[in-house]
Formats: C-alpha cells, sequence, structure tokens
C-alpha cells in the first residue's frame, strides 16, 4: 500500500511525518503525499521486555526499513523473521506506527 509523506513545496525534498519545517531548505510550505510502502530492511531488533501496553505481543520485531523514496522508517514487522536486506512491504498506518510484511524472499 502507498503510504503519505510530506513534500516541501520550495525544494520537493520528502520526509516521514511529523515535521513543521522542511529540514534541507527551513521552508514552512510542506504538502501530503502518496509514496510507495515498499522498502528493504536496513536494520532491526527484536523486543523481549516490552513497555506493558505490549507486553502480550513479545517477542516482536522493530524494523529500520529503506524506502524506494530513499526515506527511512521505523516499523513493525508483522510476520517472519527479519533480516537485514528483507524486502517488506507497508501493509497499515496506525496512528503513527508503520506495520510491514515480508515481501518476497
Ligand atoms: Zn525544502
Amino acid at each position: 500500500m502507498n503510504i503519505s509523506v510530506l513534500s516541501c513545496e520550495k525544494c520537493c525534498a520528502a520526509f516521514i511525518p511529523p515535521k513543521y519545517i522542511c529540514p534541507v531548505c527551513r521552508h514552512d510550505q510542506l504538502t501530503t503525499k502518496p509514496a510507495s510502502g515498499s522498502g528493504t530492511v536496513y536494520s532491526y531488533t527484536t523486543i523481549h521486555v516490552a513497555p506493558e501496553k505490549f507486553t502480550d505481543q513479545v517477542p516482536y520485531h522493530i524494523v529500520l526499513v529503506d524506502l524506494e523514496q530513499g526515506l527511512r522508517v521505523t516499523g513493525r514487522l508483522t510476520s517472519g523473521t527479519p533480516r537485514i536486506g528483507k524486502r517488506v512491504e507497508c501493509s497499515r498506518v496506525d496512528g503513527s506506527v508503520y506495520w510491514f510484511d515480508p515481501a518476497g524472499p
């Protein structure tokens, strides 16, 4: 699925929300645009001791994903075992949490 990213109206740099000004050129007019939710795992960690709210979900995997646009986003892996370089696809965005499904080998 596509995700929403912010794009600077002046220099067209793109970012993951929340941002209030462009970190590249300091312009304050940002627009929400769709972007591909496909990417590869840059790094990951497995959570065994979680905050109280998530204790029923351990162990779970937090992945750092490089999206096709060159943006890096933190998310949760819905299933499978994380591996650096693994292809993933965003399946839902829950508030500020990005959920990724494994995609391909
Ligand atoms: Zn800018």
